[in-house]
């Protein structure tokens, strides 16, 4: 192609382009849209969208588990959001709630019965299988961050999707596993701001389970009618989850139950106890909940739950929970293989989180910017771009607004956040190549070449953090 030809070739682009482009008025700032009157698309019922201004938090949450994750030598495993639905109905088990209520069920294009995952632990101890992790040495440490999904009831702290932040420890069985998966948890919980304890208690093995749960079912027969009407309905098909319940009418009984802790054989205790005695060395506090039993079917041994301050025990309180399932892997077809997990609400975990910082307490330190950027015209706002641009990696934290065109409001935005330096490109320095940098304290300027500014400003951000 001549270079004729190709440079009316990209005039025509140019010139398509500029057709295409929404028109940005530049005396009117923003051209918005005309909102409409009724949202058609409404959220659906216990869905949240989750805005910027909460972004702190959840990066805050997100960063502590991972680098806590790369401390202890975890690795990140991403499994599905769908899954066969039997995963999950043979691994946390009939007769649960998010079983029994609470799927996400539906028929994909090709007829299969599919979920949206309630919870990663079965889903991960399906790769465990499927890519034969068993082979490789143990244990295996993984750790996961994703949706989950519950058709349950929404109110305050329970929505449909909802985040968990989970850890998974497969193939080791040893009380030093167990209080590795409860430190991992209350570190993040901890480093985040928000003081927790930890409700402790041994399900024992399947065997002393069932002999316990033969003796609860004579007692809940025995005070049948004190019960409220789902827990009637649990004695047979869920015993043990009526220890959990939280109306008020099952209390008595509750209290009055036999514990499973006195069902426990030597082994079962001894490995209990020795938890405990990590969680004394390691200085997290914990509290003995002989009715602890957690609603999956697929748990054994120590049961845990993470609780905020003292008060806040209602039933959407739990920022999280875990415990042992040593069976789980080989009831799906793997071999016996031990395994502990634990996961985090991370929607509860954000609301503990700004509730602290509602009652005055600063929980994250957001650095303020370095440098603001102040433009004049259109020009110079061209040239910003790029020198934005050319600062991006350079750990100084900017701040601007395009769509502030007085300098002195620019100006007043700076001051009002405190920022140290501003930059100033006016008409005169896009002509020059040069920056005007403004010491906001001194008031002191200096006129920088283009070329120069980040290594500049680099240097004076780099004085300023080392005074701090
Ligand atoms: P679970 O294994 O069901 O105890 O879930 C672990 C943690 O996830 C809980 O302690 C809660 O913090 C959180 N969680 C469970 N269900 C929901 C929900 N429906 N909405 C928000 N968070 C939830």
């Amino acid at each position: 192609m001549s270079a004729k030809k190709k440079e009316e070739n990209t005039k025509i682009k140019k010139n398509k382009n500029t057709a295409k482009t929404p028109v940005i008025d530049d005396t009117k700032k923003i051209v918005k849209k005309s909102g409409s009157k009724t949202n058609k698309y409404d959220l659906l019922r216990g869905m949240h969208d989750i805005l910027p201004a909460d972004e702190k938090y959840w990066k805050s949450i997100y960063n502590t588990t991972t680098s806590l994750a790369e401390h202890f030598l975890y690795g990140r495993i991403e499994t599905p959001v769908v899954e066969l639905s039997n995963l999950f109905i043979r691994s946390v088990g009939k007769g649960t709630d998010i079983v029994d209520k609470e799927m996400y069920l539906f028929e994909d294009n090709d007829g299969k019965k599919v979920c949206l995952r309630p919870e990663a632990t079965a889903s991960i101890a399906r790769a465990y299988i499927n890519h034969g992790l068993w082979n490789k040495p143990q244990p295996i440490k993984l750790w996961y961050w994703g949706p989950m999904f519950r058709h349950d009831r929404p109110q305050a702290g329970r929505y449909r999707q909802f985040f968990h932040a989970g850890f998974e420890n497969l193939g080791a069985i040893d009380p030093s596993v167990d209080a590795e998966m409860i430190l991992l948890a209350y570190n993040i919980l901890f480093k985040n701001g928000i003081e927790t304890i930890v409700h402790v208690n041994s399900i024992g093995t399947p065997e002393e389970r069932e002999r316990y749960r033969a003796d609860l079912v004579t007692y809940l027969r025995s005070k049948r009618s004190y019960l409220c009407d789902d827990c009637k309905t649990r004695i047979n098909k869920n015993t043990l989850r009526v220890l959990d319940c939280k109306q008020e009418q099952c209390q008595p009984v509750i209290e009055e139950a036999p514990q499973i802790l006195d069902w426990l054989g030597e082994i079962s205790k001894k490995h209990f106890m020795t938890v405990l005695e990590y969680l004394d060395e390691l200085g997290v506090p914990y509290m003995l909940k002989p009715n602890l039993v957690r609603g999956l079917d697929y748990y054994n041994g120590l049961v845990f739950e993470f609780y905020g301050q003292v008060g806040e025990e209602g039933a959407q309180s739990a920022l999280g929970g875990g415990g042992r399932y040593d069976y789980l892997i080989e009831s799906m077809g793997g071999q016996p293989t031990p395994a502990i997990g634990f996961s985090l609400g991370v929607e509860r975990v954000v609301n503990a989180m700004k509730k602290k910082e509602e009652s005055g307490e600063k929980i994250i330190k957001e650095k303020l910017p370095d440098v603001y950027f102040a433009h004049l015209g259109v020009d110079a706002r061209r040239v910003l771009l790029r020198i934005i641009n050319e600062f991006y990696g350079s750990g100084i934290k900017i701040s601007f607004n395009f769509f502030k065109e007085s300098l002195k409001s620019q100006l007043e935005s700076a001051n009002k956040h405190k920022v140290p330096y501003v930059l100033i490109l006016g008409q005169k320095e896009v002509q020059d190549g040069t920056v005007i940098v403004r010491d906001m304290e001194s008031g002191e300027q200096e006129i920088i070449d283009q070329k120069k500014i980040v290594k500049f400003l680099a240097k004076k951000v780099e004085m300023i953090n080392k005074v701090d």
